[in-house]
């Protein structure tokens, strides 16, 4: 553990996402761009929507004919969606026109079928629930975005809006940062895979699972789960073939104050390291450094520091190597149901559920960073600032929330 005084969590966090940088750009078919940030700007070629339409089955018509009700109309035109005709309408005619039919020229205003008697030679415009004014139920070319409008810049995330607008435009293929690869290493002699029955003093390594599925949660791509017993020959030589295969390794155990640390072994031969006491409960002992190169982050093993450790430093790292804009998590401020106890010398993170509806936060009744069963079903963690005196229930406390499932 190293010595001096405790390093808060923003100088960690400062410390640990200090120069991460992307992988460089590619090509991306649109819809592989999901949860991926775009690496360059986007900009429409044309208006959206791209020509003047319909907003309602009806009929279009020039408003001056239908001054006067019931108005009587010849209807020689039907206008579907997609079709292709440029028309104009003659002065005393209406023509038949879907939704996201072109509005032919010479219209000023779709009357809505169902103020007509919905005749197809004739159609008898019987009352207007609303006054018409020029434009009724006509979407202008362009209303939505001009051309050249930026639909995606650098750093913005795509979801599934995002994309949508992205497909309006016609764009097929954007440059997009790559999901960063994420190795996942346990560590420990106590650790066994799943599958065998489990020898005296042993273990199945639970913090393998739990780091992959956050690390693809907050958006990496887990290209390596492996285990490393506490024995430093096998140990180097894993992590170095590995270091040259991904852009992160997250390590679990081995970084504490006990004897066996093969992590802090590993780093003295292959990297640079620095390992720090950050003010925080759980997840004291944390350190991060280079292995070949390739960004490392070692988090203490125990299941719950692990967990808390991720949210607070790998999640933010992991979105910054894929090029997110925003790479903290988002965070609510929520009225606690329950008694907190703040820590004087360090924040103490708290799996929690967040009830968004009622804006109450409440943690688990079972303490205790050993017990992970507490973290399950938790959507957030409660961040319980330094402080001297107990925060009553009904308290306001700042959560970071957890991302979607
Ligand atoms: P360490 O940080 O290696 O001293 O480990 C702290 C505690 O976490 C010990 O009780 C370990 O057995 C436990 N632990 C470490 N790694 C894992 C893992 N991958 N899965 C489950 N528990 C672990
Ligand atoms: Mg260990």
């Amino acid at each position: 553990m190293a010595q001096g005084p405790m390093r808060s969590v923003h100088e960690h966090l400062q410390a640990v996402l200090g120069d991460l940088s992307p992988r460089a750009p590619e090509p991306t078919a649109v819809d592989e761009t999901i949860g991926l940030a775009v690496a360059e700007r986007v900009v429409s070629d044309f208006p959206l929507p791209p020509f003047t339409s319909s907003a309602m089955d009806g009929y279009a018509v020039r408003l001056a004919d239908v001054d006067a009700l019931p108005a009587t109309l010849p209807v020689p035109i039907d206008l579907p969606a997609g079709s292709a005709l440029a028309v104009r309408l003659a002065p005393g005619v209406a023509h038949r026109i879907m939704t996201g039919a072109t509005v032919p020229e010479g219209a000023d205003a779709v009357i809505p079928v169902e103020w007509t008697d919905a005749g197809a030679h004739n159609v008898v415009i019987e009352h207007l629930s609303v006054a018409a004014a020029p434009g009724l139920n006509i979407r202008p070319q362009g209303d939505d975005l001009p051309k050249g409008a930026i639909l995606a810049d650098v750093g913005d995330v795509v979801e599934a809006p995002r994309l949508a607008l992205m497909a309006s435009a016609g764009i097929s293929s954007v440059a997009a940062f790559p999901a960063p690869r994420v190795a996942v290493v346990s560590t420990g002699d106590e650790l066994h895979p799943l599958g065998k029955p489990l020898p005296p003093g042993g273990i199945y390594d639970s913090n393998g699972y739990l780091i992959a599925a956050l690390a693809a949660q907050a958006g990496g791509r887990v290209a390596h789960r492996v285990r490393l017993t506490d024995d430093e020959q096998p140990a180097t030589e894993i992590l170095e073939s590995i270091a040259s295969e991904v852009d992160l390794i997250v390590t679990t155990g081995g970084v504490s104050a006990g004897a066996y640390e093969v992590i802090k072994d590993v780093f003295a031969k292959l990297g640079t390291a620095e390992f720090t006491a950050v003010a925080m409960q759980p997840g004291k002992p944390q350190g991060h450094g280079t292995i070949a190169g390739t960004p490392v982050i070692t988090l203490p093993g125990n299941p719950l520091s692990a967990m808390v450790s991720f949210h607070i430093f790998v999640g933010p790292a992991i979105r910054a190597l894929g090029g997110h804009r925003e790479v903290m998590a988002p965070r609510a401020r929520l009225s606690t149901a329950v008694e907190l106890d703040p820590r004087p010398d360090r924040v103490r993170y708290l799996p929690a559920v967040a009830d968004l509806l009622r804006q109450t936060v409440s943690t688990p009744p079972r303490h205790g960073s050993h017990r992970s069963s507490v973290a399950v079903g938790t959507n957030c963690l409660i961040e319980v600032p330094v402080g001297q005196a107990q925060m009553m229930a009904g308290t306001e406390v700042e959560v970071v929330l957890f991302p979607a499932r």
